[in-house]
């Protein structure tokens, strides 16, 4: 089998959560953060609706609720987030505040980043400026924007020969530990994190750095990473399934030039807990509506569950930040002998219905809004969101992976049960 991978470009109306979420997991992993999400009450009912009970958790994150008179200018912006910062400084004193551009404040063309930097001076507090916006983001990529923001306030490495490894992406710390301890048994020591716990430990960078990602969605952090900072980028499948853990950890292993040791093995173990998920899964077919950027590595770590992938929906795709991933997709359907997904970027959602009509899926993976609809035309779904908010990396966590992806299947096998 020789054939190529497909890709398309739809017209980009799907379903997807706004970037500002990533506030959501973003707070709790910088500790000492502040995120001020300055937009309109729109941003704020759905950061209220999205967010479910965190909001009674007295959250580190606030809006800066424009109103009429800041979008006619009749205010000073500079005087007004001056307020709000004071507060939130004097009330929550947090060591940085982010600030999360909105639809509007780019629409009314606010200067956040021409203020931030005299606000911070006057306030002494730095003030970091991420357009996580729903004009040009979905979901995931909010987490991006924030993240490339702040490589530019990372300290610059003084000159040593040695060379360092910092990974980025915001996992929980437990799985940030998983990872670091699986390296460390490769001799390879971990020097950073971005993002790190404490704004004031985040990763030192310079042209020794070698920066590896742990999720498909930091393509612009990348770029920064690489462009302004001169770190080496380590080019590497994504850590998510045992397959991708292991391809990540032996391309790590080779830029440092280390054999790997036991990772086969390790690999082979993790498959035979899995197996009776995979006997499940076996030569039933998903499709992915695409609304998190997860999809491609998800949908190869499935192909080797045994699944059959009809559609690999996507909001974005970087095909170079990703090139590693798609290789593995290849290479696994083409050792699973199973047939190539298509790939259909910025996806139109009633296409797809129309679509998943026709191959009866026996999972549809999609968001909240079409995952009930569907559901009543007796079409299995498993909600995407949940992917991005569970533990899913590293070989420890492959299994959570598919107790989700299982979850509807075991469900209706139940339900059959009782209906006898
Ligand atoms: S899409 Fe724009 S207006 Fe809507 S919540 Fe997101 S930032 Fe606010």
């Amino acid at each position: 089998m020789n054939a190529q991978l497909n890709f398309e470009c739809e017209t980009g109306n799907y379903h997807t959560f706004c970037p500002i979420s990533c506030v959501a997991w973003l707070y709790q992993k910088i500790q000492d953060s502040f995120f001020l999400v300055i937009g309109t009450k729109t941003c704020g009912y759905f950061l209220q609706n999205a967010l479910g009970v965190m909001i009674f958790a007295e959250p580190r994150y606030a809006m800066a609720e424009l109103e009429e008179s800041d979008i006619s200018a009749q205010l000073n912006d500079y005087k007004e987030l001056k307020r709000l910062c004071l507060q939130i400084q004097q009330n929550r004193n947090p060591s940085v505040i982010i600030w999360i551009g909105t639809c509007t404040t780019e629409i009314i063309k606010m200067d956040l980043e021409g203020m931030a930097p005299k606000l911070e001076m006057e306030l002494q507090i730095p003030i970091v400026v991420a357009r996580a916006n729903g004009l040009d983001y979905a979901f995931t990529q909010g987490e991006d924007t924030v993240l490339a923001a702040l490589v530019h306030r990372c300290t610059q490495q003084t000159h040593s020969d040695q060379n360092k490894l910092v990974l980025f992406g915001s996992i929980s710390n437990t799985v940030a530990n998983q990872l670091t301890l699986e390296l460390q048994k490769q001799n390879i020591h971990v020097d950073g994190w971005l993002p790190s716990q404490n704004y004031n430990d985040l990763p030192n960078l310079g042209s020794n750095v070698y920066v590896c990602a742990v999720n498909p969605f930091l393509s612009r952090t990348a770029t920064t990473l690489m462009r302004r900072r001169k770190c080496k980028l380590i080019g590497a499948p994504f850590p998510i399934g045992p397959d991708g853990t292991k391809q990540w950890i032996e391309k790590i292993c080779e830029a440092f030039h280390q054999k790997p040791q036991n990772l086969i093995q390790r690999e082979q173990q993790i498959w035979n807990q899995l197996k009776q998920y995979c006997d499940l899964l076996h030569n039933k077919s998903v499709f992915f509506m695409g609304d998190n950027l997860l999809e491609i590595s998800l949908a190869r770590f499935l192909i080797r569950c045994g699944m059959i992938v009809n559609e690999i929906g996507i909001p974005y795709l970087d095909k170079r930040f990703q090139a590693s991933e798609l290789k593995l997709l290849k290479q696994t359907c083409e050792f699973m002998q199973s047939p190539l997904p298509r790939i259909v970027e910025k996806p139109d959602n009633y296409n797809q219905i129309q679509r998943i009509h026709e191959f009866q899926p026996d999972l549809v993976i999609t968001g909240m809004g079409l995952a009930n609809p569907l559901e009543s035309r007796h079409i299995n779904t498993k909600w995407s969101v949940e992917f991005t908010f569970a533990q899913i990396h590293g070989f420890i966590n492959a299994r959570d992976i598919l107790e989700l992806v299982t979850r509807p299947l075991r469900r209706n096998e139940k339900i059959s049960k009782f209906e006898i």
